[in-house]
């Protein structure tokens, strides 16, 4: 197929091909196991990157998100504040555990948790002698953007309420000079096929208290108590990862600085390009304390001022054979959390109606970019 018919999509994965090595090894050591020296050298990258003590390798985000809520305690008839702007994995795991997601709209700047909704909602939550039925509050810096810690750890830790950030697409990124991860209690990564780092599918629990990520490891290799038969005095999980996969995300973590790089000058190129035309915007970093990896590059199309809806420029795309994708459908607006309480001000709802995410590979080309360059400016 000729270059210009060949189908781009939004966040392949990128090998390195440092990968193999690792993979091998996994192999000729016959470390084919969810336990292994992969997964400790990995784990341990990780964590010096995110500049915390410890982090957890497991199989998925969600589940580590999941471990990260049961290990707070989080169980029937309690809440989680989570940001509504988002995936569904986010505010899953509460619902696995019984509690019910309490949602907040965004703020305009990093399109993140709003910290006056936040303030609000924990205000508005809690009882007589400070009891709340609130055990946590996810936040997540979505697209890569860091969201306002400054102000929400200084409202969660007002109301002593542990924060666990949601760093799914934000490896890399850096609020305060100082890396997304490492501001909460605990915070989740994920290595899925379409984010900036892949181990095919994985994920991470990132903590500077070692008795949690320990605990993680217990609960994720099926709660066995020491002794040599298997013994059991809690429910456990079966989330670890796989040290084959391990040596993926080693080969991975390898180039990370260059993917962030990468990522970026997708967003420069992009914005260049197209950040002049009327009716067009970015997710722009809100002033130097703000360093996004720019995982996925998102523009928001104003239909009355650019003359052309979201879904038109997506059809204009897919037609090319590109790949492109609405932002999140936020969760207050998805059939199966609309039930939630939120507290809500507009801004996702219309970033929703509005908003397309471009091709972002790490390896997409200049040809590549170029033509969606074409493609997107002919369907204004
Ligand atoms: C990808 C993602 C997750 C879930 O990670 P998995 O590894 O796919 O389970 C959670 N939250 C956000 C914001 C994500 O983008």
């Amino acid at each position: 197929m000729s270059a210009s018919k060949q189908r781009i999509y939004l966040s392949p994965p990128h090998m390195s091909g440092r990968e193999m090595k690792y993979v091998t090894e996994a192999f000729e050591t016959n470390w084919v196991a969810p336990v292994g020296p992969h997964v400790d050298a990995f784990e341990k990258s990780i964590a010096d990157y995110c500049g915390v003590k410890y982090a957890a390798a497991l199989n998925t985000g969600t589940a580590a998100i999941h471990l990260a809520l049961q290990m707070l305690g989080v169980g029937r008839g309690d809440e989680v504040i989570a940001s509504s702007f988002t995936f569904s994995a986010t505010a899953n795991p509460i619902v696995y555990l019984g509690a019910t997601p309490l949602l907040i709209d965004s703020e305009p700047e990093t399109w993140n948790m709003d910290p006056d909704l936040l303030e609000r909602a924990l205000k508005e939550r809690r009882g007589k002698h400070g009891h709340t039925a609130v055990k946590a509050v996810i936040v997540v810096h979505l697209y890569g953007m860091p969201a306002r810690m400054e102000e929400i750890m200084a409202i969660a830790r007002k109301y002593e309420i542990p924060v666990i950030e949601d760093a799914a697409e934000a490896l890399g990124s850096r609020y305060n000079d100082k890396p997304v991860g490492s501001f909460g209690e605990m915070a989740v990564l994920s290595f899925n096929g379409n984010k900036i780092i892949t181990t095919s599918g994985g994920g991470a629990l990132l903590s500077g208290n070692r008795e949690l990520i320990d605990r993680a490891r217990f609960l994720s290799t099926q709660a066995r108590d020491a002794a040599p038969h298997y013994q059991h005095s809690e429910i456990g999980y079966n989330y670890r990862m796989s040290n084959v996969l391990a040596g993926i995300g080693r080969g991975q973590m390898e180039v990370i600085d260059m993917r962030v790089r990468q990522r970026r000058d997708n967003f420069n190129f992009y914005r260049e390009h197209l950040g002049k035309i009327d009716g067009i915007g970015f997710l722009e970093e809100p002033d130097e304390k703000y360093f996004s990896n720019h995982w996925l590059t998102t523009v928001l199309i104003d239909p009355e001022i650019a003359g052309v809806t979201r879904e038109a420029v997506y059809d204009t795309l897919e037609k090319s054979n590109i790949e492109s994708r609405p932002l999140w459908k936020p969760l207050h607006q998805q059939p199966v959390f609309s039930s939630c309480p939120a507290w809500l001000n507009g801004i996702s709802d219309r970033l929703f109606d509005n908003g397309l995410c471009l091709p972002s590979g790490s390896h997409l080309t200049g040809e590549e970019r170029e033509r969606v360059l074409r493609i997107f400016s002919a369907a204004l």
